[in-house]
């Protein structure tokens, strides 16, 4: 029996994703602007080729001018900066996001970095990480995840976390640590825990708001989560089960779901919590993208 609220991040998601879509034709109809985001992919990593399928799929959905650019997996770290400088100088893109991870041979760090700051709707150039870091997000790019994971809180607390515990477990530069700075600003008391965190268990207890980016399937127990705590999973792990006999392939959070909302207020499902989530956050970076610059 689930005692937890579902965070049903997939209806969020398709709610935004109207208001988005109204807002980009009310653009286009008024300024003769259309949101223009360009998806980088280099090489054929599977997982990444379903992510950008999907982003480009809900670009459209939302009215945007969207361009893929699929690059071989050989491709030169030079052309890969080179159509990045095109995009830069393109009136037309108002956001480039370069697919991670990318082949060995690339220098991912230059890359990122090389995206003007203003098209950086994925919120990695180091101008939007140091924005964010000191608490001013108006003219800033949040990275996409913790942006979606923070709508979810605010839905679930209000926007005044003051006085609430918040754990994330995970200091990744895409979602741990920018995930800290939103819940700072918003007031909560904020610890960060990773692979060198002692007592894990222990830690996870205390919060109000527990966020698990680890990348290790149902590693949060029930016994872990704090009555009544808000939990978002923001793991995706494939996992093999047997069903009737037949090993199938299915995706997992990093929390144990079936104890883990048994003990808390709400919780976000995987699949259909963080990641609908993330996908339309990406769209509302462009679509702000495309307004600064009109
Ligand atoms: P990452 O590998 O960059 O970081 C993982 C973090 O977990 C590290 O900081 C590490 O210290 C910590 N960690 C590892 N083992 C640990 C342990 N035993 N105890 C405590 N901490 C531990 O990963 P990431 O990019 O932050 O992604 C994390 C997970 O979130 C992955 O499953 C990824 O697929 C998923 N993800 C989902 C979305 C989405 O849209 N839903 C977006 C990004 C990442």
């Amino acid at each position: 029996m689930t005692n937890a609220t579902l965070i049903d991040g997939k209806a969020i998601a398709a709610e935004l994703s109207e208001t988005i879509k109204a807002t980009t034709a009310a653009m286009l109809a008024e300024q003769g602007v259309k949101p223009g985001l360009a998806v980088v992919i280099v090489g054929e990593d599977p997982a990444s080729q379903v992510y950008v399928r999907n982003k480009k799929r809900t670009a459209d959905a939302c009215g945007f001018h969207s361009v893929q650019h699929s690059l071989e997996a050989g491709t030169s770290q030079d052309n890969v900066m080179q159509l990045i400088d095109e995009l830069n100088r393109d009136p037309a893109i108002h956001g480039i996001l370069v697919q991670l991870p990318l082949p060995k041979h690339l220098d991912e760090q230059r890359i990122t970095q090389s995206i003007a700051p203003e098209k950086d709707v994925d919120g990695f150039h180091f101008l939007n990480i140091g924005k964010l870091t000191a608490g001013q997000t108006d003219d800033a790019f949040v990275p996409c995840t913790p942006a979606g994971c923070m709508l979810m809180i605010e839905r679930q607390l209000g926007d005044d976390l003051s006085g609430k515990n918040a754990v994330i477990i995970g200091r990744s530069n895409i979602v741990g640590k920018p995930m800290a700075s939103l819940l700072l600003k918003a007031n909560a008391t904020v610890t960060i825990c990773h692979s060198r965190t002692q007592d894990l268990p222990a830690v996870a207890r205390t919060a109000d708001i527990l966020v698990a980016a680890v990348g290790r399937p149902n590693m949060v127990k029930g016994d872990w989560v704090k009555p009544g705590a808000v939990v978002i999973d923001v793991g995706i792990n494939r996992i093999e089960v047997e069903i009737d006999g037949e090993k199938k392939s299915r995706l997992t959070g990093d929390v144990d779901f079936s104890e883990a909302s048994e003990v808390a207020s709400a919780i976000t499902p995987v699949p259909g919590g963080v990641g609908p989530m993330t996908i339309v956050m990406l769209m509302a970076n462009t679509l702000e993208s495309a307004r600064r610059a009109t």
